[in-house]
């Protein structure tokens, strides 16, 4: 990693801009926000680039009416008059891409401009074939000891993403070092690991700013799931190493654009603290693993607030993705399944502290 860089986060934009109203972030740069109805997101943004005669979008919000009858509204008010002539998902989750067939439907025909690999996550996810494949996870969860009445919990709670997500018939597609001209300007395309299968940010380098997705979020930590579709997968370790990766290529004077809260100052600073978020939660993961371990029975030693049947699956996929992270590294064993769970334990020589940021 290069040297170090200021300590912390700065905020350029005091308030999230509220229901129906949008605020400009850079010349020809509009932002909105749009509710989303999971637990604790509470709120997506989106962001309108002026480009030529008409406006780039970048992502479109969580299918469903309410969120549709407010980004008329905002195709009414914010856009001059102006139509949207491209429309870019940064990555398949329903708070992203939701309302993508709604939106290239009412502008004619547009082909959503996204990784192949998300394009495809989304249309194997709309087909309950992913992350709504509840019977998988069910019995996902059962092999990693998840104790029944959460399990009940899990099963109740969890929201659809078929319910929440309508998607055009093609999309085009964009891949990491492509870039997209956008009224003038040179927006690259950069691949991040862990949280969805090959998320894109846009980057352009000469305006300074770096429109994020969900891949560095400030004050909220992007989900890392291990899913049953790909249970030795090691999510966490791809997380890890885009958090170096864009520590080491942004500049520090770049404007960063989340997808969740506020623009912030200070990636360096940012990509620091997530490094250090996810090396003490492995810490914490090892050392309760001196004694052989299933997942589940990691939820009370990994998450101190109470879970809602959602946030169960996310909690799940997260300690798992800690969990094959340290078996990746060496740390830990994965042991045979006993009794039906299947647990890890702790290899002798283990550290104690495990410091992601190198
Ligand atoms: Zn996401």
């Amino acid at each position: 990693m290069s040297p170090p860089a200021p300590a912390a986060l700065s905020y350029p934009f005091a308030t999230i801009p509220e229901s129906g109203g949008v605020v400009r972030v850079a010349e020809g740069i509009v932002w909105a926000s749009l509710p989303i109805p999971f637990t604790g997101l509470r709120q997506v943004n989106i962001w309108f680039l002026r480009d030529g005669p008409g406006w780039t979008m970048i992502d479109c919000g969580h299918g469903d009416e309410a969120t549709r009858a407010r980004l008329l509204e905002l195709f009414e008010s914010a856009l001059e008059g102006r139509p949207v002539t491209r429309l870019v998902l940064t990555h398949f989750h329903p708070d992203h891409v939701g309302n993508s067939g709604f939106v290239c439907a009412h502008w004619g025909g547009l082909l959503p401009v996204m990784a192949q690999a998300e394009w495809f996550a989304a249309n194997l996810a709309v087909r309950s074939a992913y992350t709504d494949a509840f019977g998988d996870r069910a019995s996902f969860h059962a092999l990693h000891g998840l104790a029944p009445e959460r399990a009940a919990q899990f099963d109740s709670g969890s929201a659809r993403y078929a319910k929440g997500v309508q998607l055009p018939p093609a999309f085009q597609r964009i891949a990491e070092g492509q870039s997209l001209r956008i009224d003038g300007d040179e927006w690259v395309a950069i691949r991040g690991g862990g949280h969805s299968p090959e998320h894109i940010s846009l980057w352009c380098r000469a305006r300074a700013i770096l429109i994020a997705g969900d891949q560095i979020l400030p004050t909220i930590s992007t989900n890392i799931s291990v899913w049953p579709t790909e249970p030795l997968a090691d999510p966490l370790g791809l997380f890890l190493d885009s958090c170096r990766h864009f520590h080491d290529i942004i500049p520090p004077e770049t404007l960063i654009l989340p997808s969740h809260r506020r623009p912030f100052f200070g990636i360096q600073a940012r990509a620091r603290e997530l490094l250090a978020h996810h090396g003490e939660r492995l810490s914490v993961v090892l050392a309760a693993c001196a004694e052989p371990r299933a997942a589940g029975e990691l939820l009370d030693v990994m998450f101190t607030r109470a879970l809602d049947g959602h946030q169960l699956g996310f909690a799940m996929g997260e300690a798992l993705a800690h969990l094959n992270h340290l078996v990746c590294i060496g740390h830990l064993e994965r042991l045979p399944v006993e009794h039906g769970v299947q647990r890890f334990r702790r290899r002798p020589g283990a550290p104690d502290q495990i410091d992601p940021s190198r």
